[in-house]
């Protein structure tokens, strides 16, 4: 299959072009290299498997070329990271919520199949863990800046499902839970990145709230390897997927872990949330999905065990240091 890919340079972007190369498709990336880097895919040019375009998939004509050359389109690009939301709230909204209403319209047009990216944000701040794909969204006041990335994708979500009823075309939405792995940049505030780096420079390792709030971190690898399965499968059609680990972690644990994988003498820091984003952030104590529906659809679930994905991520920042 030829599968386009927006977002391709992205972290995930760019694991998922590699898992499908290798599992025998074909290729086409579409990135404005906005937060993914030319770095996460130089690996890929010159592989005959593999095509890649620099460009914003807010521009329609373009979305529309790239769409009718392939067979599936699988739409990750948006404007992601809980810092950079909170600081460019304009835009989030109009990257996450425009950009998909191109592809959505381009994809309907030839009726071709198309996987949309959406997020665990979507629950909100719902304490009812595990989070179950028809549970209810909990949103924030939208003075919270926050809750402006949830709700773009929890309108991404709503515009993919109008389009597969109203007008029949093949949509699937995954909700990510988490993701980490190499390439992840701790620089729009992910926190195992930003663990990682911290512990292998020797400086103080910084846990935002009191570090009881808790994750479910899930190997990237993992999560590729699911959205390609999802692709596969067509029963998956008009359905919302959570993708991601049920094995949950508090983050002081976290930062302990990663401090210990990496052999640092790092001292654990508690920073306010006030002082870490901006007066008033809100952040969710637990956020665990139920990976159930996507394990009865694809056969399997994420499985990577935490100590490895930490020393991944460790071993990745110490190689990041040695060439800088
Ligand atoms: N966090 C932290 N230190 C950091 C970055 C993040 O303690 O340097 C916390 C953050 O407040 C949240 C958790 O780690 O409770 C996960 O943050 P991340 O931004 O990676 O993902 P989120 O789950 O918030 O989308």
């Amino acid at each position: 299959m030829k599968v386009f890919i927006t977002g391709g340079a992205g972290f995930i972007g760019s694991h998922l072009a590699e898992r499908l190369i290798e599992t025998g498709h074909e290729v086409l990336v579409l990135d404005n290299l906005s937060t993914g880097a030319m770095e996460n895919i130089q690996h890929l040019v010159g592989n005959p498997a593999f095509e890649h375009r620099i460009g914003c998939v807010t521009e329609a004509p373009l979305v529309a070329e790239l769409v009718d050359r392939c067979d599936v389109t699988i739409h990750l690009a948006a404007a992601v990271g809980v810092r950079l939301i909170v600081e460019q709230p304009v835009h989030t909204i109009e990257t996450n919520v425009h950009g998909t209403e191109v592809v959505l319209q381009a994809v309907a047009k030839k009726q071709k199949r198309v996987l949309l990216a959406s997020t665990s944000e979507v629950y909100g701040k719902s304490d009812r863990v595990p989070f179950s794909e028809d549970d209810d969204l909990v949103m924030g006041a939208t003075t919270h800046a926050r809750w402006a990335y949830a709700c773009s994708k929890a309108l991404d979500e709503w515009l993919g499902l109008a389009y597969h009823r109203d007008k029949g075309v093949p949509v699937t939405v995954f909700r990510l839970f988490n993701t980490v792995g190499p390439r992840q940049t701790g620089r729009y505030g992910m926190v195992l990145p930003s663990f990682a780096a911290q512990a292998v420079e020797g400086s103080p390792i910084t846990v935002y709230g009191s570090g009881e709030q808790s994750r479910c971190f899930c190997h990237v690898h993992d999560v590729v390897k699911s959205i390609e399965a999802l692709m596969m499968e067509d029963s998956s059609i008009g359905g919302v997927f959570n993708i991601g680990s049920d094995r949950e972690v508090t983050i002081n644990a976290l930062a302990e872990m990663v401090r210990a994988d990496a052999g640092s003498a790092s001292e654990i820091v508690h920073i306010p949330y006030s002082e870490a984003y901006t007066e008033g952030f809100e952040d969710m104590m637990r956020r665990m999905p139920n990976v159930a529906k996507l394990e009865r659809t694809i056969g399997f679930k994420p499985t990577t065990a935490l100590e490895k994905i930490v020393s991944d991520v460790v071993a990745e920042q110490r190689a990041r240091r040695a060439t800088a």
